[in-house]
């Protein structure tokens, strides 16, 4: 972790670091902001997060990624074949990652773990039945309505998540963008979608390759760029609050 910290050292001036900030567009502010809500996901290979938004305030109004559902306590957080309990921490077992290893609804000995062939091991449960989409948390948790409203996914919709998107009556949102990161081929998403005319599309992951090509990529138009400048300002503002707080002890003869 101190090497990480190391990483993100700004060899600038604050002043001079805040001066040279670029402020995003709000499309890649939000896309940044549905990647910073992934990191919540407790699914150990796919993090999904999505962002609703009222376009009219640019007021986020739900907000989700990936889970479990809420309460619920103690399901797998991996796909069937390596069953693992959150709770228990092995490092180091780098067949089967971190966590407990079940087969045939056992507990597998540590010692054993290597003996197990991958395709063999079966789990309790798994996890696709107990995960709730990251857009269908988001639409879910919609706090208030919106004629408005966008979207923000770094992954293309599942159709059952569309249809809730779609579906949305209490508090009503109705949907009039809906902004993709990537894009994989979906024949669903596409013959759905195109039966509402009324809600555009955008993939944002052209523009951004284009940028990137062009040499003018910026916080301003890539979210990861976005992203980054907005880890680097956290860090710069946690150490400047460190030092503050040496000051301060001594001031004050306090000790932290
Ligand atoms: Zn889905």
């Amino acid at each position: 972790m101190g090497n990480d910290i190391e990483k993100l050292k700004i060899d600038k001036k604050p002043t001079v670091f805040v001066a040279e900030m670029e402020k995003p567009s709000w499309d890649v502010f939000f896309m940044g902001l549905a990647y910073y809500y992934c990191t919540r996901s407790p699914d150990q290979q796919t993090k999904a997060g999505c962002m609703i938004v009222d376009w009219d305030t640019k007021i986020p109004i739900g907000t989700g990624y990936n889970g479990h559902p809420r309460g619920m306590h103690g399901l797998p957080t991996m796909r069937e074949g390596s069953v693992l309990d959150e709770s228990v921490h092995i490092p180091g077992d780098e067949k089967f990652g971190l966590g407990r290893l079940f087969y045939k609804g056992e507990v597998v000995p540590k010692e054993l773990r290597s003996q197990v062939p991958l395709d063999s091991i079966q789990g309790p449960e798994d996890k696709y039945s107990v995960m709730v989409h990251a857009d269908l948390n988001a639409i879910v948790n919609c706090i208030q309505p919106s004629a408005n409203a966008v979207g923000y996914l770094p992954f293309e919709p599942c159709e059952n998540c569309l249809l809730a998107w779609l579906s949305k009556v209490s508090p009503k949102v109705e949907f009039r963008r809906i902004v993709i990161l990537t894009s994989r081929p979906f024949p669903n998403f596409k013959r759905l979608i195109d039966k509402r005319r009324d809600i555009e599309i955008e993939i944002m992951v052209d523009t951004i390759h284009k940028n990137r090509e062009l040499g003018i990529a910026t916080p301003a138009n890539d979210p990861a760029l976005a992203l980054f400048q907005a880890s680097q300002y956290c860090n710069l503002m946690i150490e400047q609050s460190l030092e503050l707080s040496k000051d301060s002890a001594k001031t004050y003869g306090r000790s932290h």
